[in-house]
């Protein structure tokens, strides 16, 4: 189950913005005064049994704006890699630690099916 208070907190950690790139533009939320912004798992939460450790944590989890957390998920291959690689190796020893291993990019395209 996902928590919602560990994906807020994720959020709050990277300022509300985009971690893809902070001058992405979104819209204020309704209660509150931050920026509206979506958690994505780097590491699915569907992998959760395959490493054997909570992915839900805010090492994994990263502060997108809606246009990229759709193309994370829906982008053509090339640049879902490209993201990918930007997200992964600005937290490489952050993931690895919480996986409890080290972890390829090769892997990572590996779990999106962008190989
Ligand atoms: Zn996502
Ligand atoms: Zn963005």
């Amino acid at each position: 189950m996902r928590d919602l208070k560990v994906a807020k907190r994720a959020l709050k950690l990277a300022g509300n913005c985009c971690e893809m790139d902070p001058t992405h533009a979104s819209f204020l939320r309704r209660n509150g005064s931050s920026l509206y912004m979506e958690p994505h798992h780097l590491i699915p939460m569907s992998m959760t049994d395959y490493f054997g450790v909570s992915l839900d944590r805010e090492q994994n989890i990263f502060s997108l704006c809606s246009n990229c957390h759709n193309q994370i998920h829906y982008g053509k291959k090339e640049a879902v890699q490209q993201m990918i690689s930007k997200l992964f190796l600005s937290r490489e020893q952050e993931i690895c630690s919480i996986l409890g291993r080290s972890i390829t990019l090769q892997e990572i395209y590996q779990i999106y099916k962008v190989l």
